[in-house]
């Protein structure tokens, strides 16, 4: 019997860790906080828990995070079985329904023969055994502030993250909305809340003067631009959100033929369609100055908020100085970090850490070479870049292409040259021995 390994934390990337290692014969002993105590954006019981938007962004070969989700696939993903079951209409993305994919992760975690689950904070990191931290960018305070004193000569960084608000269908006015995809692409699934210019200088102006909510425990007040509260963005110029989430291009008003002025879109949240969130409007402002500002847009003047926006810590390490391309700790092996904590941003990102963390750590411990995924995957691309000693400002970072060497050949279009590296990727997967 091959020694255990022990994760912390049951999220995206510890739940797919989990899972993976358990697969190859690897005994896991899984330990998760929650139910006891639960971080402030983690509200469910289940793992693998979605606490902001529920898309896991597009679905496309021509985009980056698309050529992830499809490798994902082909390795036999956790986390992209049960997204794929799970998955709610939202145009090009694919998009799911938060519990109905959680339970299912729960549920494959919990019944697995190689796989005890045990509840409770982990507050020191263990002294021994293979190790796999996956808490998350809001890691417990004990622990972060072990893991911060550990590894304090390369660094613990953080950031603020914020996530957008819930309304319920029903109270949604759809006199005032209507059903449609940008440009009409697939099927009209977003429901668009259109603003005239007045309506639109109302809100910017409310919105721009709202109250925020105290964050408290943050001496260094940086704004991730990738998860920036629509607030902050309002700030930088009035005409600033109709180029971001308030867009109108390719939505047209069946009522008046034309693109509105600006446009609010709702995206469905569960399976069932009578929870919509606000795309694009994470926010941290107080409780009762949402209501009051958001429902100035007019299909939301009724709107039934079933959740607020809320702002958070967000921590990460130091990857390029303390960690290889296997997501290992240099000079400690026996230490794998994994998730967002590793400074990998988003869902689909820290589940590929998780993946390729215990893939690589597997094959360690069963005496077999790593499998080194190549720079052309996006796999190996994101963890090459995680582990890249010549960054010197590290900064979280989602998959995109400019991290996958380029083709060295024209080829004409965005697009079109996209969908040739997504291809080569998907080909150079082909040949690991996974
Ligand atoms: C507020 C917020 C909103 C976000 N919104 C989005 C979004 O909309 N889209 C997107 O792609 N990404 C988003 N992210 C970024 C990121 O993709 C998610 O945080 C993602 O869940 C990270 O996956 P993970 O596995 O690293 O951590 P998590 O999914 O957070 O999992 C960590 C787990 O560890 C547990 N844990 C923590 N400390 C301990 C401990 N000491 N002992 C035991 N268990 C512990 C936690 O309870 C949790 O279950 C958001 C992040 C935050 C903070």
């Amino acid at each position: 019997m091959t020694e255990t390994v022990t994760i912390i934390g049951a999220g995206l990337a510890g739940s797919e860790a989990a899972w993976q290692l358990a697969n190859r014969g690897i005994a896991v002993e899984l330990w998760e906080m929650k139910p006891t105590q639960k971080t402030p954006a983690h509200h469910s019981n289940d793992f693998a828990e979605l606490v902001c938007s529920n898309s896991l962004r597009s679905d496309q070969l021509e985009n980056a995070v698309g050529l992830l989700k499809e490798e994902l696939r082909r390795l036999d993903s956790l986390i992209l079985r049960c997204a794929d079951a799970h998955r709610v209409a939202a145009g090009g993305a694919l998009a799911v329904d938060r519990e109905g994919f959680s339970r299912a992760v729960t549920q494959a975690i919990r019944t697995h023969p190689n796989i005890t689950v045990h509840e409770g904070e982990v507050t020191e990191i263990p002294s021994t055994g293979q190790v796999i931290i996956a808490s998350g960018p809001l890691t417990s305070d004990a622990l972060a502030k072990a893991i911060a004193t550990r590894f304090a000569e390369t660094g613990y960084l953080h950031f603020y993250d914020a996530a957008a608000p819930l309304v319920t269908f029903e109270s949604v006015d759809m006199e005032q909305a209507f059903f449609a995809s940008r440009y009409d692409k697939g099927t009209p699934d977003y429901i668009n809340c259109p603003l005239t210019e007045e309506e639109y200088q109302e809100f910017w102006k409310e919105l721009c003067s709202a109250e925020e909510a105290p964050v408290h425990g943050f001496e260094d007040k940086k704004v991730f631009e990738g998860c920036m509260p629509v607030e902050v963005l309002a700030r930088r110029g009035e005409q600033t959100l109709c180029y971001g989430p308030l867009k109108p291009r390719g939505l047209r008003d069946p009522k008046t033929g034309r693109e509105p002025f600006a446009v609010v879109q709702l995206r469905r949240d569960n399976a069932e369609g009578s929870l919509y969130n606000l795309v694009g409007f994470q926010t941290h402002l107080k409780f009762p100055e949402q209501k009051r500002v958001f429902s100035l847009i007019p299909a939301l003047r009724n709107a039934e908020f079933v959740r607020y926006g809320v702002m958070h810590r967000n921590t990460y390490l130091n990857s390029p100085k303390l960690l290889n391309r296997y997501y290992q700790v240099k000079g400690e092996e026996r230490l794998t970090f994994a998730g967002q904590i590793t400074g990998v941003e988003g869902y689909v990102e820290s589940t590929a850490s998780g993946y390729l963390a215990a893939v690589e750590l597997a094959r360690r411990m069963q005496g077999k070479e790593p499998l080194n995924f190549p720079p052309e995957t996006a796999l190996g691309a994101l963890a090459l870049y995680i582990s890249n000693e010549s960054v010197s400002d590290f900064q979280p970072m989602n998959v995109n292409f400019g991290i996958i060497p380029p083709l060295g050949y024209r080829v004409k279009g965005k697009r079109n040259k996209n969908a040739v590296l997504s291809q080569r990727a998907l080909d150079c997967l082909e040949t690991l021995p996974v």
